[in-house]
Formats: C-alpha cells, sequence, structure tokens
C-alpha cells in the first residue's frame, strides 16, 4: 500500500489529530515530541476513514455553465432525495416542518420561512451527500433558533458533531458550485 501522504504541524497539544481540508489535503497535528513512528502509525491505523473522506470530495469542473436540461434533472434528483433526508434528520433535531421546494438559485443553499416551510437550491445535488445533510440539519435546526446565535449551532452540533468540517467545505467550494447557475433560468 501506498503510504499516505500528509502534512504534519507540531504544536504544544497533547494528542495526535487528523483533518482533511475540502481541498483534499490531509493535516494531521501532533504533539512536539510524537515520534515520526506513532505518528505514522495513527495515520495508517485511520486509512479507511482518511480514504473514505478524500473520496467524497467530488472533483468539479470549474465555472461550467449548467444548461436548463442540467438543471432539471438536478432538480428531478433533488425532488426524490432531499425530503427523504428532511424526514430522516427532522425527528433526530426534534422538529417538524411544513413544505420542502426545491429552487435554482445563485445565492443561497437553503432556507426556512416562520411557518416551517423549507427551500432547497437543486444545486445541492452537485454537493457531496454529507454537505447536503449538513444544510439539511441547518435549515431544521432554524426551526428552533431564527437565527445563528451560539445556541444555533449548539444545536447543529449536537446532531452533527463535525458540522465545522461541512461549512468549511461549503465556504471553500460553495461559490464555484453557485457560480454555475447562470442568470435566466426558470425555477422547475
Ligand atoms: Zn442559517
Amino acid at each position: 500500500m501506498e503510504p499516505i501522504a500528509y502534512q504534519l504541524i507540531r504544536s504544544d497539544r497533547k494528542t495526535i489529530a487528523i483533518q482533511i481540508t475540502p481541498e483534499g489535503t490531509v493535516l494531521v497535528r501532533a504533539p512536539r515530541r510524537a515520534a515520526q513512528a506513532q505518528i505514522q502509525a495513527f495515520v495508517e491505523s485511520k486509512r479507511g476513514w482518511i480514504q473514505s473522506h478524500l473520496a467524497a470530495i467530488p472533483k468539479i469542473s470549474p465555472a461550467e455553465a449548467l444548461s436548463d436540461a442540467d438543471i432539471r434533472a438536478l432538480a428531478d434528483q433533488a425532488l426524490s432525495l432531499i425530503p427523504k433526508r428532511v424526514a430522516h434528520f427532522a425527528p433526530l433535531v426534534g422538529v417538524t416542518y411544513g413544505g420542502i421546494t426545491i429552487r435554482n438559485q445563485r445565492s443561497r443553499w437553503g432556507s426556512c420561512s416562520a411557518r416551517g416551510n423549507l427551500n432547497f437550491n437543486c444545486l445541492l445535488m452537485l454537493c457531496p451527500a454529507e454537505i447536503l445533510d449538513y444544510v439539511v440539519v441547518h435549515e431544521l435546526c432554524h426551526r428552533k433558533e431564527m437565527n445563528h446565535s451560539p445556541r444555533f449551532w449548539a444545536e447543529v452540533e449536537r446532531v452533527l458533531p463535525d458540522y465545522r468540517r461541512r461549512e468549511a467545505w461549503l465556504k471553500a467550494n460553495g461559490g464555484a458550485i453557485l457560480a454555475r447557475m447562470t442568470a435566466g433560468h426558470t425555477n422547475f
């Protein structure tokens, strides 16, 4: 097996931890005095986890404009998948919801109205499944907190303890995906 390539960051910490950036770099954080062999063994012990996370990072062709047919196909996919993910997560968040609408938008991934109606962007179908799940949980948590207060984020974290990584992915990659929605498409 090929050794796993990673970037090592030593600091005043007590444990070794692995993080995968949205771009697919494996960052290993280790105590200053940790032996190289110990770090290597730790990374190897996490091989399966690392590889599954790297595989989940999509290869997005940059700024390729989507046609009406592309968007219709994404909207169809979204209509069949997103309500299932909402139904899965709503009881975990502990909320009810109203209607679910799929939109094609250039500005936002989802929204939640005061009445609990949920909107989701069909471009979520171009994101990894774990990112879609994050947006679903985010909007469902707005059923409890209609803001981005610490209480809101605590609720997101309760359901998705690694939400920060998913949010970071969206911050790093979301703009390029939204940019593929050029002006002038109607909502399907
Ligand atoms: Zn929000």
